[in-house]
């Protein structure tokens, strides 16, 4: 599990890399959803997420972020979390294999 802080940083992360800012961000029990965005910026999110690994999370995140954008699930929408997800991804994977590396030569 991580601290509601580790999260909210997160979200503040992505939302730089989408270009957008929330312009508040909670974190409470959420009966149905895992998220939800008000039309006035305002994003909430299910305390269960804390428990959620990286990859959920992050889907979770972006999903909610691009709603500031678009307030609906359309071609532009879909478009725009698929391409975050793996743009997204693919940076973590890299940062990663680097880390891994002790003798500081590229791995890629
Ligand atoms: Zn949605």
């Amino acid at each position: 599990m991580i601290s509601s802080k580790t999260f909210k940083e997160e979200v503040l992360s992505l939302a730089k890399t989408v270009h957008v800012m929330p312009r508040e961000i909670h974190i409470q029990a959420m009966k149905r959803k895992w998220a939800s965005c008000s039309s006035k910026g305002r994003l909430t999110f299910d305390k269960k997420i804390l428990d959620e690994c990286e990859k959920m999370r992050l889907k979770v995140i972006l999903h909610e972020l691009l709603h500031l954008k678009y307030p609906n699930h359309g071609r532009m929408f879909n478009l725009l979390l698929d391409t975050y997800l793996e743009k997204y991804g693919e940076r973590k994977i890299e940062k990663r294999l680097k880390s891994n590396d002790h003798q500081g030569k590229e791995m890629i």
